[in-house]
């Protein structure tokens, strides 16, 4: 125990009992509890990955828990990503806020703060700097280089996680120690080269075999025990019955752009245009304006309403273009997602035509 751990604040009775079982495994223990309690992360995705990890660090006990996603609950999701049901979807509520409800409802002593928004270049140091822990939930490569970005510059450890078809990818990421993501990938898979759950499908008890062993590795590092976390890069093929771990822990690269040459290439992409991004498989495309902006979705629905059918939650607005066999999802922030095309630039000129920002 160090100085540091002193100042602890005790357990009260109500701690006690909820983590009595945690704390009885001796490597986390009363101290443990207390350092997951006063412990703060980030999980950047709440979709099947995000909503097992928030489940599991929820319910462990981590003080802070930031739960950052840009999407609503669709029926497909229900599949596999364990915090959601059938209203949520039927709703069309935000993941973040769904998740939160859940979360809250499962442990009322933590702090669950959620952010409705895409994690880009412009707001991932505001959203993933004031926390000691950066899980990964996502599901497309190049956010988790940014997140690697943020993770080197600030030093904060981040464990990468991947599920697609049957097999699943886990890597616990601590910047100084082990190889970064640019040490061993280089650059992300160009957009389309690489299966995505929304192509090749996913099978759901995948996403916890993936998602727990990245959960236990936050507790091993939120409780200190660092000489317990894996050197390796895990695989698994749950239908094909195979597994291995890599081990990576000579792949640091003197020369990787990123921890050896401090060029934090994704934290510091152009942001100036807004950003086009066709969601692969999904038939739909997103757009985001360069500046963040700050809608009232009442007005808003005055304004499209004599365009087509419309609903509205708190947090979204849905415009239904029926003749054209599109919807389009407007967001407080600005953001558009236009569902019913694969295709950038009739996206951006609906956004152009209707939003007009
Ligand atoms: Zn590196």
């Amino acid at each position: 125990m160090n100085a540091a751990d002193h100042l602890l604040p005790p357990l009260t009775g109500l701690d006690r009992e909820r983590y009595s079982r945690q704390m009885l495994f001796a490597p986390i223990g009363e101290e443990g509890q207390a350092k997951l309690l006063q412990a703060r992360i980030a999980i950047v995705g709440m979709g099947a990955l995000g909503t097992v990890l928030a489940n599991h660090m929820a319910r462990a006990g981590i003080g802070f828990i930031r739960i950052i996603d840009r999407d609503f609950v669709e029926r497909s999701n229900l599949q596999r990503q364990m915090l959601y049901d059938e209203e949520d979807a039927a709703s069309s509520s935000p993941k973040a806020e769904a998740g939160a409800a859940r979360l809250r409802a499962a442990n009322s002593g933590i702090i669950i703060e959620p952010v409705v928004a895409d994690l880009n270049a412009t707001n991932a140091e505001e959203l993933l700097t004031d926390v000691d822990l950066i899980l990964d939930g996502t599901d497309n490569f190049a956010v988790r280089f940014l997140i690697n970005d943020v993770s080197v510059k600030h030093g904060i450890p981040w464990i990468y996680g991947g599920a697609v078809s049957s097999r699943g990818v886990s890597l616990t990421i601590v910047p100084g120690e082990t190889p970064c993501l640019r040490c061993l990938f280089g650059q992300p898979p160009g957009q389309g080269t690489a299966e995505t759950c929304d192509t090749a499908g996913v099978l759901g008890p995948l996403i916890h075999v993936v998602a727990s062993h990245q959960a236990t590795e936050a507790l091993k590092l939120l409780v200190g025990a660092r000489a317990a976390l894996t050197p390796k890069m895990m695989h698994w093929d749950i239908w094909y019955n195979q597994h291995a771990g890599i081990d990576v822990s000579q792949a640091r690269k003197a020369d990787c752009p990123c921890c050896g040459q401090l060029s934090f290439d994704y934290l510091e992409a152009s942001v100036e245009e807004d950003t086009i991004q066709s969601l692969c498989g999904r038939n739909s495309v997103q757009v985001q304006p360069s500046r963040p902006q700050r809608l009232s979705l009442a007005d808003w629905e005055a304004r499209l309403a004599p365009l087509g059918r419309i609903e509205r939650n708190p947090f979204l607005l849905k415009l239904h273009l029926d003749d054209k066999g599109m919807t389009l999802v407007l967001f407080p922030d600005g953001r558009l997602i236009v569902q019913g095309t694969d295709d950038p630039v009739a996206a951006k000129s609906l956004y152009s035509r209707y939003i007009g920002m």
